[in-house]
C-alpha cells in the first residue's frame, strides 16, 4: 500500500476518544492527558510511515491498547524502590539508610494531615520545629542543645558561616577531605565566607602547629572526620580532648564535622571503634555535625549539637531557614531516635543496625535458600554458586572495615564483558530491580541486606536473559 493511503487510514484523534476501549482511562485520567497521549501516538506512527518504517496502520483496537500502555506507563515515577545486594549498606546512589517500619507509618500520618509543626498545642501559641526533635536528641548525644538542617553539607556551611564568617579556620592539613565529589572541605569554607587555615602536614599535625597557627584572624578550630580514607604509616594526629583544651583557653569555638557519626557503640556489632557523636562531645567539642541518613540510619539530615550559645546563634543565622527541614524530615527523624531509647530492640527495629549487625551464617542460610531458584533461572547463561565475600558500610564510614558476608556469585558460561552486562541488566529490568556488584567477570548479589528473600525468589519468573 502506498504511503499516502497509509496515511489517509490512521484514524482521528478524536475516532480514538470516541471508540470505547478507552473508556475507563478515560474516566481515570480524564481528557487532556489522554488525547495528548494518542497525538503523540499518531504523530509517531505518521513519521514511521513517512520513513519507510512502518507499512501498516494498527488496528483501533491495538491503538487503545498501546495507549492504556504508555498511560500507565508514564504513571510510574522514575524514582524508584530498588533491591540493593551490592555489599555497601550505606549507599549513596542507591538511597543510603533504609527507614524502619515506625518512621513509615509516622510519616503518612503527618504528611496526609495538618500536624503542629510549628505550634505549641498546650499553649495554644506558635512554636518551634526544632523543639520536636531537640529533647530526644539532647537526651541521647548529651549535647545542650541541637538544630536539624537539610543534610551534613548544610550543617558544616551553617555553623561555619554563623560562627567563623571573615575569619580563619584552623584544620589539619590531613583532614582536607572531598565527600562524593561535591562535598571538599576548603570549597565548603570558601563558601561560608572563611579563611582556611592549613595546619600541620598531611601525615602529622601535632598539638604545637595549632597554636602556632592561631593568630586574631583565627574564628573557630575545626576537625573533619576523614570518612572515606585513612592515612596509615607514619602519622600523628591531635585528639579531642587536646585540640578542646587549646580552644577553651584561647576562647574560640572547636567544631567536629562527624560526617557518620554514630550514638552507639559500634564494637557491640562486630565493627571497628568509632568514638560516639557523645564521646566527641564529652571530650569537650563545641559543636559536632553530622549525618541523618548515614550510620544513625535517619533520614537525609544534617545535626547541629553543642552548646546553647553557639546552638541559638546557628539558630538565627538567615541561612538557616533556607536550609531547613520539613515535616516528613522531623517525623522520621523522631521516630529512628526513638529506637535509640530502646537499645534492646534497636539492631532489630533499625535497618542499617540490622544489615551492619547480621551474622555471616544468617547470610549464608539466606543465599542458600536464593541458590536454586536462581540456578533454574539462569542455569543455562550462567554458573550459579554461594561464595564467602565483604560487605562494606558505605558513605565514608569505617572505609577500611570489611564485613563477612555471603553472596551468590553468577559468571556467564560464555567469558565476555557483553555476557556480564546483559546479565546484570536483567536483573536491574526486574519488577523491582536488582542491582548488585561486578567484579573479575562475576556477578554478585551480596545477601547482607536482603529483607525479603520470597519477594526477591517471585520476581525471578520475570527474569528475560535475551
Ligand atoms: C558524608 C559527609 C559529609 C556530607 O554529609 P551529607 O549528609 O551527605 O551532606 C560531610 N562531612 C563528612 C566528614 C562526611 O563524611
Amino acid at each position: 500500500m502506498s504511503g499516502n493511503q497509509l496515511l489517509k487510514d490512521i484514524p482521528s484523534v478524536d475516532k480514538l476518544l470516541g471508540s470505547g476501549e478507552l473508556k475507563p482511562v478515560l474516566s481515570a485520567h480524564g481528557h487532556t492527558r489522554v488525547r495528548e497521549t494518542i497525538r503523540d501516538l499518531l504523530g509517531q506512527l505518521r513519521n514511521d510511515i513517512l520513513n519507510g518504517q512502518s507499512n501498516t496502520v494498527p488496528s483501533l483496537q491495538a491503538l487503545s491498547d498501546e495507549i492504556n500502555v504508555r498511560i500507565a506507563n508514564q504513571n510510574h515515577g522514575t524514582l524508584t524502590s530498588v533491591i540493593n545486594l551490592t555489599g555497601t549498606v550505606l549507599h549513596t546512589n542507591l538511597g543510603r539508610a533504609v527507614l524502619p517500619d515506625n518512621a513509615l507509618s509516622a510519616m503518612t500520618k503527618v504528611a496526609g494531615a495538618n500536624s503542629n509543626l510549628e505550634f505549641d498545642i498546650e499553649a495554644g501559641q506558635r512554636g518551634d520545629r526544632d523543639a520536636h526533635i531537640e529533647a530526644l536528641l539532647t537526651e541521647l548525644t548529651g549535647a545542650e542543645a541541637v538544630t536539624v538542617v537539610n543534610n551534613n553539607a548544610a550543617a558544616v556551611l551553617l555553623s561555619l558561616n554563623t560562627l567563623a564568617a571573615g575569619k580563619e579556620v584552623c584544620i589539619s592539613r590531613g583532614e582536607l577531605v572531598e565527600i562524593g565529589g561535591s562535598f571538599r572541605i576548603p570549597e565548603v569554607m570558601e563558601k561560608s565566607q572563611c579563611r582556611l587555615r592549613e595546619v600541620g602536614a598531611t601525615n602529622r599535625t601535632h598539638l604545637k602547629d595549632y597554636k602556632r597557627a592561631i593568630s586574631d584572624h583565627t574564628g573557630m578550630l575545626l576537625k573533619v572526620h576523614t570518612s572515606n580514607y585513612e592515612i596509615r604509616g607514619f602519622t600523628q594526629e591531635v585528639s579531642y580532648e587536646e585540640v578542646a583544651a587549646l580552644a577553651s583557653e584561647t576562647e574560640l569555638p572547636f567544631m567536629a564535622d562527624l560526617g557518620s557519626g554514630t550514638l552507639v557503640n559500634l564494637e557491640q556489632f562486630g565493627l571497628a571503634h568509632e568514638p560516639t557523636v557523645q564521646d566527641v562531645l564529652a571530650a569537650g567539642t563545641d559543636i559536632v555535625t553530622f549525618s541523618g541518613d548515614k550510620l544513625l540510619g535517619g533520614p537525609q539530615a544534617g545535626i547541629i549539637a553543642g552548646k546553647k550559645k553557639y546552638i541559638e546563634a546557628i539558630k538565627k543565622n538567615p541561612l538557616k531557614r533556607a536550609l531547613r527541614v520539613d515535616k516528613m524530615t522531623i517525623t522520621a527523624l523522631t521516630e529512628v531516635l526513638k529506637l535509640y531509647l530502646e537499645p534492646e530492640t534497636l539492631a532489630h527495629k533499625l535497618p542499617t543496625l540490622r544489615h551492619l549487625s547480621r551474622n555471616a551464617d544468617d547470610i549464608q542460610a539466606i543465599a542458600n535458600q536464593l541458590l536454586p531458584h536462581l540456578a533454574e533461572a539462569i542455569n543455562r547463561s550462567a554458573t550459579v554458586k554461594v561464595v564467602e565475600t565483604h560487605s562494606q558500610i558505605g558513605s565514608g564510614a569505617l572505609p577500611l572495615d570489611q564485613l563477612p558476608s555471603f553472596a551468590i556469585a553468577m559468571t556467564p558460561h560464555e567469558d565476555s564483558d557483553a555476557a556480564l552486562q546483559t546479565l546484570s541488566s536483567a536483573f536491574r529490568n526486574l519488577p523491582v530491580p536488582v542491582i548488585g556488584r561486578l567484579a573479575d567477570g562475576t556477578m554478585l548479589l551480596d545477601c547482607r541486606t536482603l529483607d525479603d528473600p520470597n519477594q526477591f525468589i517471585r520476581q525471578l519468573e520475570s527474569l528475560a536473559l535475551t
